[in-house]
């Protein structure tokens, strides 16, 4: 990296930004200059921060930066995209070439008929276009009592009014209510803390089954649309049980009902698929992306969806849209993006090499005396914390354990998320088996350190 001689200091910078900028969920009275880090700059899994410390980004950013840092491709894309034309809206009949260039790679990429696809800067966006569209679709159809979406307890689907009503964090709840009406939440299918003495089998069907019981009460004829995280992310790494999802297909398809899978996680290889959906050999009406769409290296989400509603909504203007849809310089981020997931075959390697081994390193921390379960699938994974193990309890100051864990980590070179007391991890899809043995012994050193910490025997 090169320095600019004149730009401010590291301890500059901090003070300016602890004057000046509000961090998105960040408790800001923990926030000083000595727990505000400084990124400076990264590569491949790598991040850097301003005391010159690399660190083994376990969290690809925020779940995004699917093809790791420096990727000059990506770079040079945009750059000349932005020479040649930096902006135009894509409303009222206007098209550009990224944009018509990337909605025809989504269609061919997602699972069944899913042709059409609606561009939005970000995965919240994403699921606020979902709300209007699935509404807007069974309105249409003459069906305008059909307005009840039903989601799930602890998922998320973002942070905008639309994405924290979807969302089932009840902490989220609680700040900005009332939310939208016409949501309904179903039980999350979490075996480890909520199974109780049910095989993970039996636990899956009655979440599942959740689901129906739930339109009944409800009323078919109210229900909209069911929407889910094909595996939970931001809960803690929730990965259904087997018969979970054949048996919400199931009901999904008994009933008049449509099928929303949030794929802002799961999309783009985290599973070894493009799709978390073609992973779980799911058929969904309509697919929400963004994050892994461009590696993060600009915004942009999109929502794909049906020849069906396609059809539908050609029934009037669909009143929506942003600035930003279709930017071009996001679109070429995009293209440029999955060009390199299908070069470098980088879902192939995961399907076939990285997800098998990570799946077989990261089991191994399941035996530390910290660890009630070390669960993982393609390239996420999650370590549930106990304070007693074989048993799946939990600590009495819920999310501390985390707390501290996630610190040591940091301390030991690795990022690695803490969601309530659960370790979570979702790596580059470029991360290779040398890194993920540094993972998975920084994460063991980083457990053995917090278990001494909190003073379990
Ligand atoms: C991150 C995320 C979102 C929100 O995306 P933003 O780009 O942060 O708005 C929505 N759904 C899921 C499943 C996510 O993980």
């Amino acid at each position: 990296m090169t320095t600019n001689p004149n730009s401010p200091s590291a301890d500059e910078l901090k003070q300016n930004d602890l004057a000046h900028h509000w961090h998105p969920f960040t408790d800001h009275s923990e926030l000083d200059d000595k727990t505000l880090r400084l990124i400076t700059h990264a590569n491949g899994s790598y991040i850097w921060d301003s005391n010159g410390n690399k660190i083994l980004d376990g969290m690809a950013g925020l779940w995004c930066v699917n093809v790791g840092y420096g990727r000059s491709e990506i770079v040079d894309a945009v750059t000349k995209q932005m020479s040649e034309l930096p902006y135009y809206n894509t409303f009222f009949k206007s098209t550009h070439q990224p944009v018509a260039e990337l909605a025809e790679k989504i269609a061919s990429l997602t699972p069944g008929d899913l042709n059409h696809v609606f561009f939005t800067g970000s995965g919240s966006d994403a699921n606020d276009t979902v709300l209007r569209l699935v509404r807007t679709y069974w309105g249409h159809k003459g069906k305008k009592d059909k307005t009840i979406i039903i989601a799930r307890k602890n998922a998320y689907h973002g942070s905008t009014m639309a994405g924290v009503s979807l969302g089932g964090m009840s902490g989220m709840h609680d700040q900005g209510a009332p939310l939208i009406p016409d949501i309904a939440h179903i039980k999350q299918p979490y075996w480890f803390h909520e199974g109780g003495d049910m095989s993970p089998d039996e636990f899956g069907l009655e979440c599942a089954r959740d689901l129906e019981k739930k339109i009944d009460e409800l009323g078919e004829d109210r229900v909209a649309a069911f929407i889910a995280e094909p595996v939970q992310g931001a809960g803690g790494v929730i990965i259904p049980p087997e018969t979970y999802w054949p048996e919400i297909m199931r009901i999904c398809k008994e009933r008049d009902i449509l099928f929303v899978a949030d794929e802002v996680i799961t999309g783009f290889g985290r599973l070894g698929e493009w799709f978390g959906s073609q992973h779980f050999g799911l058929q969904p009406d309509v697919i929400a992306m963004a994050k892994g769409l461009s590696s993060g290296y600009l915004p942009i989400g999109a929502v794909a969806f049906s020849d069906e509603i396609s059809n539908t909504l050609q029934k009037g203007e669909f009143a929506h849209g942003y600035t930003y849809s279709g930017h071009p310089a996001c679109c070429a981020a995009a293209l440029a993006n999955l060009k390199i997931i299908e070069e470098e075959k980088l879902i192939e390697r995961v399907k076939n090499h990285t997800a098998g081994y990570f799946a077989e390193k990261w089991a191994s921390l399941g035996e530390h005396p910290l660890v009630g379960e070390a669960r993982s699938i393609g390239l996420v994974g999650a370590l549930e914390m106990v304070p007693e193990k074989p048993k799946r309890s939990k600590f009495k100051n819920e999310g501390d354990t985390g707390a501290i864990c996630r610190d040591h980590c940091f301390n030991n070179g690795l990022v690695m998320r803490a969601v309530r007391d659960t370790m979570i991890v979702s790596p580059p899809l470029i991360i290779t088996d040398n890194e993920i043995d540094e993972m998975v012994e920084k994460a063991w050193k980083s457990l053995d350190q917090t278990h001494a910490s909190i003073g379990v025997k």
